[in-house]
């Protein structure tokens, strides 16, 4: 990676390093996820403040240093995001949404259009706690799946190209199955099926809600495919199916 870099980066994990320092996962637009040091952080008068704590949204910038770790020169904060840690529920949403993120795009490949996902994810939790429900966090990853260019195929059977009686989903065929075709799959109710469609054709604060059995069955489309087509295994947001 060139250095120095001047970026808009969002802290995934602020991890204690040593008597005074932070070792940071940040998430760039333009650098994927870059791995850094904060020299000094934790000392009382560092010039960090409390800027690199978990979900800030910060300027920074950013040396080389030895090995994989970029070393923190300067940091200015952008949001801070913290009303999230008002209510047990946002700072859990807004950990998972982190945790997906670092999960599914863990190099300093870009995806800009990720950034900006978190980004928004993390404002309307911040604003909004009655946003921190399963449905908003499900419509989050099955955007970060289609940013990872591994969303299910939705519009047809995955198998076969058949478009009536989709009644399954199968990771492994790459989406909804129909009737003839769902040997390996599990049964997708029609409700589950409206709420994939939801989740990635509207924005996250309007997916609306779905039944429990509905956020359950998209909850395992969802982790099925994550782990099937990219091996990353994503922290459950409701109980096992
Ligand atoms: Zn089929």
């Amino acid at each position: 990676m060139p250095g120095p870099l001047k970026t808009e980066a969002i802290v995934l994990r602020s991890i204690r390093y040593g008597e005074a320092d932070r070792i940071l996962h940040l998430y760039t637009p333009h650098y994927g996820r870059v791995p850094a040091i904060a020299k000094g952080a934790r000392r009382s008068r560092s010039r960090f403040g409390a800027r690199l704590e978990p979900f800030f949204h910060i300027k920074t910038l950013l040396h080389e240093g030895r090995g994989e770790l970029m070393t923190v020169t300067s940091v200015d904060t952008l949001a801070p995001h913290a009303s999230l840690r008002d209510h047990a529920s946002t700072l859990d949403a807004a950990a998972r949404a982190c945790d997906a993120v670092s999960r599914l795009f863990e190099t300093t490949e870009p995806h800009p259009e990720v950034f900006r996902l978190l980004a928004n994810e993390l404002v309307l939790l911040s604003a909004d706690a009655r946003q921190a429900r399963a449905a908003n966090g499900l419509a989050f990853r099955m955007k970060l799946l289609l940013a990872a260019g591994i969303v299910p195929q939705l519009a047809a059977c995955a198998a076969c190209g058949e478009g009536e009686h989709l009644q399954g989903f199968s990771a492994a065929a790459g989406g909804v199955v129909c009737n003839s075709c769902e040997a390996a799959s599990f049964a997708l109710d029609e409700e589950s099926y409206r709420f994939l469609l939801d989740a990635l054709g509207r924005s996250l604060a309007d997916v609306p809600d779905a039944s429990d059995r509905a956020l359950r069955q998209a909850e395992r489309a969802i982790t099925e495919t994550a782990e099937h087509h990219a091996h990353v295994r994503l922290r459950p947001l409701l109980r096992t199916w």
